[in-house]
């Protein structure tokens, strides 16, 4: 099972190796702004690694609004960031489900998702699996809780998606770690990766504040269940630098894989 971290763009492949990593996740421009990615000079670094690569979109797109001052960017940079990703090789780029404002009928949102992927497909299409992640709060989310999850996969499940399982986000936004693998894949077919995530706040509680895996609300083992369930790779966004991830990876390798945790 392939484990890395979410980590400071700069120099990825070094923050995977300062982590013992075989995975690294991040932003290609600024998480909270409308910048197109740039070209990379590490490019074909990236792309030979052996280390696997994924993306992560910025927050502020929401391709599920109602407010085309909002939506119509969010296509334009998802597809953006798909290309950007596509050319250093990443394996996933990872987008969050998006939300409808209040009073607007969760309906559109999903109607408007199936819009954004015909969008990237008319737009020569994104060129890598782009993995739609559950989120934590709002009450109208399109991938906070499984029934909306459901519906979301109505309208965008023929196209090329895959999902991506926040362990923090599914507890903070109340749903039951406990067999969530199978409950998700009955809806989705597939986990693409895991979040593995504790939460600093409690059960539905709708904030979204990481915590290291032995740290939080969550219990650990019961962590270690859902990523064994998933059977993906698995990447942390934990705190604590680079000391603070590399306890949560070597963590992860001793509970799933106890004859080779030691490397
Ligand atoms: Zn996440």
């Amino acid at each position: 099972m392939r484990i890395g971290a979410h980590v400071d763009p700069t120099d990825p492949l070094a923050e995977a190796t300062a982590r013992a990593a075989d995975a690294v996740q991040f932003f290609l421009a600024d998480p909270q702004g409308w910048k197109a990615p740039q070209p990379r000079d590490d490019a074909e670094r990236l792309r030979t690694a052996e280390v696997d690569v994924y993306v992560h979109a910025p927050y502020v797109i929401n391709v599920a609004t109602g407010n085309n001052r909002i939506r119509i960017p969010s296509r334009k940079l998802l597809l953006a960031h798909a290309k950007a990703a596509t050319a250093i090789g990443a394996k996933g780029l990872v987008v969050h489900g998006g939300h409808v404002n209040a009073g607007d009928d969760p309906q559109t949102g999903f109607d408007n998702w199936r819009k954004a992927l015909a969008y990237a497909q008319e737009g020569g299409g994104f060129g890598l699996p782009v993995l739609i992640e559950n989120t934590a709060g709002g009450e109208n989310a399109c991938a906070r809780r499984l029934d909306a999850l459901a519906r979301l996969w109505d309208a965008v499940g023929d196209h090329e998606v895959g999902f991506c399982l926040d362990t923090c986000h599914a507890h903070a936004g109340g749903e039951e770690l406990l067999d969530l693998v199978d409950r998700v894949k009955a809806i989705t077919g597939r986990i693409d990766l895991v979040h593995a995530n504790n939460s600093k706040d409690g059960f539905g509680s709708g904030r979204d504040r990481h915590d290291n895996l032995r740290g939080g609300t969550i219990d650990p083992q019961l962590l270690v269940a859902v990523i064994r369930a998933a059977g993906a790779p698995v990447i942390v966004e934990t705190p604590g630098g680079t000391t603070g991830q590399s306890e949560d990876i070597a963590f992860l390798r001793t509970q799933l894989d106890p004859e080779t945790a030691v490397r």
